[in-house]
């Protein structure tokens, strides 16, 4: 079983991924926990990359098409090495983000639309898709003052991009949920992490019955 965590920055993917991999591990389920764009050593290389961009007397940072690329290049090397080793040994993975991440950052937000996104997707990874993504949706209010505690309200590791990108992005992600019903739950993660953690789990159920 496939699930991953998507939703903006301080929406609490990391905090409710480890809850939930205690919980599965607990009722006997192995479960491998990783994080995108990371989760190999290659792809975590590619995560400084974009974190942390080089700068010279090109500018600084990536154009957008090379940060869509980066992305996917890092997914690939986590799916094919990580993520489907484990599925095929019967462990369960849990990915704080996925594909969902491009489609509403890169896709939405910056413009590239969503089907670049899906052929570079199925390009790099064959389209692999999540069993189960789980949406945690915060209001904009809430999570500025989340990442404040976080990080000083950092909300933005790459840089430079506007509070209305950051407003896109979770547009879009509620478009995507919208339209892929089965494929996606949608959390409000509004609530203290114990309370979204039993919403999580509800929505996880249908999986460990079948
Ligand atoms: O969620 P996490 O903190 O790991 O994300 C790292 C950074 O990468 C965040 O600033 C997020 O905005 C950015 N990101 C992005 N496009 C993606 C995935 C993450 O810009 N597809
Ligand atoms: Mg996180």
């Amino acid at each position: 079983r496939f699930i991953a965590f998507e939703g903006g920055e301080g929406a609490g993917k990391t905090t409710q991924a480890v809850m939930l991999a205690d919980a599965l591990r607990a009722k006997g389920i192995r479960v491998d926990v990783t994080r995108e764009p990371g989760g190999t050593a290659g792809a975590e290389a590619i995560r400084n990359l974009l974190l942390d961009p080089p700068s010279g007397e090109h500018g600084t940072g990536w154009s957008l098409k090379a940060e869509a690329l980066l992305f996917a290049a890092a997914r690939a090397d986590h799916v094919e090495k990580r993520i489907l080793p484990a599925l095929e040994a019967g462990t369960w993975v849990i990915c704080d983000r996925f594909v969902d991440s491009s489609r509403a950052y890169q896709g939405g937000a910056g413009g590239l639309g969503d089907q670049a996104i899906l052929d570079l997707h199925q390009f790099g990874s064959d389209g692999l898709r999540p069993d189960l993504t789980i949406l945690l949706e915060v209001d904009a209010d809430r999570l500025g003052r989340r990442l404040i505690e976080r990080d000083g309200g950092q909300a933005d590791a790459i840089g430079g991009r506007s509070a209305a990108y950051h407003h896109k992005v979770a547009s879009r992600f509620s478009v995507l949920a919208q339209a892929d019903r089965t494929g996606f739950a949608v959390i409000d993660g509004s609530a203290q992490p114990h309370s979204v953690h039993q919403d999580v789990m509800n929505a996880v159920k249908p999986l460990l019955a079948s």
